[in-house]
């Protein structure tokens, strides 16, 4: 871990990166990471005091000013180094985030392979930064649109995704002229200073203003700081739901904008016609990848009731061979949960199950003795369920899917609609018709609909984001990068005339 550390170029750092404030190996105020994986302290981080966000907040305003005035391509052209930076560090920090969080080293690796294809698709993006000519009504006028920078973003992400969620915000923002503050999850402080190692890195070989890439480490509080700030001029929040209410409250107060990016509770539905070779393994991946631990993990699995049997039988044989330990060792299919809280809401949800009048297909298990000494490792479990039980309506983010039976696709598609979230959803059908069902106005009401493939992962090219409370916001590709941009309409005058519009008369 040691020799890790140091190839990231985050071992024993006491002056802090860029702004000086991810100071590491201080004695107060320090915030520790452990590894959900082996339960070892990694390393500790100094928290950001207020007087440091105040230096932050400064020195990001002044980089503003200069990185806004610096033409789109160039901008695009530094977040392509940035890329090639990524590349060379892709094995240590695939390394660190599978280590620090607990997902699988694929994942991990899949992780940093996610800030290079959005580091590519950013650099195109940089020559793409259109806006609409219109006709004037009026005589010898011309009418556009153009985009501007915004300012300064804010990004608080999540622990799941310790580093592809900020890059899909940092980069599109980069390229759009805004300049970054990073609030990463308190769970996973120290592969985002290895980031921003990466990047100030690149900043410097280019004699740029360390301010465009600001880190600040903490918990909720130090959110709370960029929440509240008025020189923020967006704030791109990724977490639970009852984060993004406080959030996006908090900001609408001020009348500044967010994007949010928050819980999912995605539901697959598996038609008569489905090709089950193709369906279980999808609906065991996204089930009990990233141990259950994806916004866009299937939690529900809604099955036609001529199938039911035979896709339980099928499901628990496939569970039966889950290989389930340290997600460094490619043999394994499951790591572990984040942390204990995240177990103990494991083992809560599966109560409710049998409160509410379920059966624990798998039950619930916390694995123990040598491997998972973490106390953080738990099978993997099935629950037959009623759609309408509480808890099959919230997310617990842990590798529990609830089953049930359906009739009709109208059925389907509103048990898989009747939930509060609203981001991913799949069908599994050979049936056009089906198909095109789901998919049309009075389908699936999530932010991402799929045919045939799960509701698991996605390819940064679309705009990823959900609709109801996972908040409405869209990162990443389509036009996602609008929202990093303030959109200003021109009309010039080339004429000697003044007509006013609507052929209104104002004769002085
Ligand atoms: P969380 O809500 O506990 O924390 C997320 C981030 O928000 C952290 O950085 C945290 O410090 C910060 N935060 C919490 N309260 C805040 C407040 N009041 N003001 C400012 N900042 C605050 O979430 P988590 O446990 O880290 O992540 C899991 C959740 O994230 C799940 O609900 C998951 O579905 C969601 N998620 C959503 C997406 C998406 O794109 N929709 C992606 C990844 C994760």
């Amino acid at each position: 871990m040691q020799e890790l550390l140091s190839s990231l170029n985050i071992l024993s750092q006491n002056n802090g990166t860029s702004t000086g404030l991810n100071s590491w190996g201080e004695t107060s105020n320090l915030l520790e990471s452990y590894s959900p994986v082996d339960g070892k302290l990694i390393a500790k981080v100094s928290q950001t005091t207020l007087d440091d966000y105040l230096k932050v907040i400064a020195t990001a305003s002044e980089a503003f000013k200069y990185w806004r005035n610096v033409p789109a391509p160039r901008r695009g052209e530094i977040v392509r180094q940035m890329a090639e930076a990524f590349r060379e560090h892709k094995s240590a920090l695939g390394q660190l985030v599978s280590y620090e969080m607990g997902k699988s080293l694929q994942e991990g690796l899949g992780e940093v392979q996610e800030i290079i294809d959005i580091c590519d698709f950013a650099v195109g993006l940089s020559r793409q930064l259109y806006g609409l000519s219109m006709h004037s009504e009026r005589p010898a006028h011309r009418m556009y649109e153009q985009w501007h920078p915004l300012g300064i973003v804010g990004i608080i992400s999540a622990f799941n995704f310790p580093v592809a969620v900020w890059s899909w915000n940092a980069m599109l923002a980069w390229v759009c002229g805004d300049v970054c503050i990073w609030k990463p999850s308190e769970k996973t402080p120290l592969t985002a200073i290895a980031c921003q190692n990466i990047i100030q890195k690149v900043l410097k070989n280019n004699n740029l203003p360390e301010g465009l890439s600001c880190l600040i480490s903490g918990d909720y509080k130090v959110g709370e700081w960029l929440v509240g700030d008025k020189k923020i001029a967006l704030i791109s929040a990724t977490g639970s739901t009852r984060m993004g209410k406080a959030v996006g409250e908090k900001v609408a107060s001020r009348m500044g904008r967010s994007l949010l990016e928050l819980g999912g509770n995605n539901a697959i539905i598996i038609s008569e016609h489905a090709d089950l070779n193709i369906a279980i393994p999808a609906v065991v991946f996204g089930a009990v990848g990233t141990a259950g631990q994806r916004c866009t993990s299937t939690r529900r699995l809604i099955v036609h009731e001529a199938v039911y049997e035979n896709v339980k039988e099928k499901l628990v044989k496939a569970y039966g061979q889950l290989k389930i330990g340290n997600p460094l060792d490619e043999q394994n299919h499951v790591g572990p949960v984040i942390d204990k809280k995240a177990v103990i809401a494991y083992v809560s949800a599966a109560h409710e199950v049998r409160e509410e009048g379920g059966t624990m297909l798998i039950p619930e298990k916390i694995l123990e003795g040598k491997a998972f000494e973490s106390g953080c490792y738990v099978n993997p479990c099935i629950a037959e369920v009623n759609a309408d039980f509480k808890i099959v309506k919230q997310e617990t983010f842990a590798p529990i899917l609830y089953l049930m039976k359906y009739k009709t696709l109208d059925e389907a598609i509103e048990i898989q609609n009747n939930v509060p979230q609203g981001l991913s959803s799949a069908i599994f059908t050979l049936n056009l018709r089906e198909a095109e069902q789901f998919l049309s106005a009075q389908g699936s009401d999530c932010g991402i609909a799929n045919v045939n493939i799960g509701t698991s992962g996605a390819e940064i090219g679309g705009a990823f984001g959900g609709e109801k409370e996972t908040g409405g916001g869209r990162e990443s590709g389509s036009d996602a990068w609008k929202s990093y941009m303030r959109r200003q309409t021109n009309t010039i005058n080339y004429g000697s005339q003044l007509p006013l519009a609507q052929g209104i008369k104002f004769d002085i």
